[in-house]
């Protein structure tokens, strides 16, 4: 075992934090997604921690500070975590795929959000919503 590993595990490393979380905090699980409107599966760490941590096993980016996570699915994680921490949701591409005559439904799986999550976010951005199609015709 390096000194380097020994000394990260001094400080709470990533997975001590991860508990840490659930004890201070509760299991992401009984909150909603901060993202959409999907039950979370686990806390993410929003990138804002000025003392932030690396876990040196693993490469995860973390925090010391339970403030500083939010209640994420995994759809949602993936993209925070892939993205770096630009907003849950694209809403611009969103907004596009939405005039460019894509469907809530479309846009959300595309976004890989819920149709209503996708809605509100196009609101959210001024993008008038069309009246649901009431055709039953295919
Ligand atoms: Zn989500």
């Amino acid at each position: 075992m390096s000194a380097e590993i020994r000394d990260a595990a001094a400080a709470p490393g990533y997975c001590a934090m991860r508990q840490r979380l659930a004890t201070v905090r509760g299991p992401a699980a009984a909150q909603p997604c901060a993202g959409c409107d999907r039950e979370a599966q686990l806390w993410s760490y929003d990138g804002t921690d000025p003392d932030e941590r690396t876990d040196p096993a693993r490469g995860h980016r973390y925090s010391l500070d339970p403030g500083r996570y939010r209640p994420l699915c995994r759809s949602c994680h993936r993209r925070a975590t892939a993205r770096g921490a630009s907003g849950p949701l694209d809403v611009e591409r969103a907004a596009w795929l939405y005039r460019a005559g894509a469907s809530s439904r479309g846009i959300a799986a595309v976004l890989d959000a819920s149709p209503s999550a996708v809605l509100r976010a196009l609101r959210a951005h001024g993008v008038s919503i069309r009246s649901r199609s009431r055709r039953t015709d295919r």
